[in-house]
């Protein structure tokens, strides 16, 4: 097996679940099942971190984890109510929020 072309693979997805409140008019507390789909394998100066399919609600949606060039952590995420009220300010939607409440999945990031 060739091993150098290795270097940059999808690792195999880590699941993490989190209760997230629902679509429903209730906001009840809903199992939401984040799928890892990328990981960078090495630390770089800006860009993409992690990549997340985010499952239960109405859709699936993608959440992404950008390193900006100042050294900062910017969050996305591809649902109505990050794209509507993320757009002119930091806002962090129910999926980002309780992804970040889940420990720390960056630790290799240093
Ligand atoms: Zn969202």
């Amino acid at each position: 097996m060739p091993r150098k072309t290795q270097t940059k693979r999808i690792l195999p997805g880590e699941v993490y679940f989190a209760q997230v409140p629902g679509p429903s008019r209730k906001r009840t507390p809903t199992p939401y099942c984040y799928r890892m789909t990328y990981r960078a394998t090495e630390k770089q100066p800006c860009g993409c971190v992690c990549l997340w399919d985010v499952m239960g609600g109405r859709d699936i949606y993608q959440v992404a984890l950008e390193r900006e060039g100042n050294g900062g952590l910017h969050w996305h995420c591809t649902c109505a109510d990050a794209a509507y009220r993320g757009e002119k300010r930091p806002h962090a939607c129910k999926h980002v929020r309780a992804l970040q409440t889940m420990g720390r999945p960056l630790s290799e990031t240093r």
